[in-house]
């Protein structure tokens, strides 16, 4: 019955959070901030296969902008140009977005705005100090999509 099938998708969509379903910072493939887009810096972008590559300062927890692979477009290897060159001109807006939104808000975020892709970041309060922004990883309208397809094949 196709609409039980939605309501069961909706349900895990109204339930599961970003947190469930994202790519977790350790195996997201970003770049420096300080990088040259040289040959080597350049091929290693293209052999990614990823669209989009988070570019980070110091730290690979502070994510500072991101970096449309369309950009290189038009960028020679032979002028090494800096990274920040390029993520100044284009500026792309970064999205972040709290570890317990609900994959449903996620889709109507998604929707929304022109990027598909958002930083999930939490509050950490844990240890002694000050509570402070964690950076868990990135999530994209792939992986709600994907999540909403699971779910629907396993209701049938
Ligand atoms: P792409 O268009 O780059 O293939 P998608 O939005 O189709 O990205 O997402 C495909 C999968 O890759 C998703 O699971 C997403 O979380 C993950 N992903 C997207 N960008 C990156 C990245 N830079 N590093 C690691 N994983 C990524």
């Amino acid at each position: 019955n196709e609409f039980v099938k939605v309501e069961f998708s909706k349900g895990a969509l109204r339930t599961k959070t970003v947190e469930d379903i994202l790519t977790p910072l350790k195996d997201c493939f970003m770049l420096p901030s300080t990088a040259v887009l040289d040959f080597n810096t350049m091929s290693e972008i293209m052999q990614s296969g990823y669209t989009r590559v988070p570019v980070y300062e110091e730290e690979r927890s502070n994510i500072i902008e991101i970096l449309y692979v369309k950009d290189l477009a038009l960028v020679d290897p032979e002028d090494r140009t800096p990274m920040t060159t390029i993520t100044k001109f284009y500026n792309h807006p970064l999205h972040f977005v709290f570890n317990d939104t609900k994959l449903d808000a996620m889709l109507e975020e998604f929707k929304k705005g022109n990027s598909h892709l958002a930083i999930v970041q939490k509050v950490n309060n844990e240890g002694e100090g000050d509570p402070f922004y964690e950076v868990l990883g990135l999530v994209t309208l792939e992986d709600v999509i994907e999540e909403i397809i699971k779910s629907e094949i396993l209701d049938e």
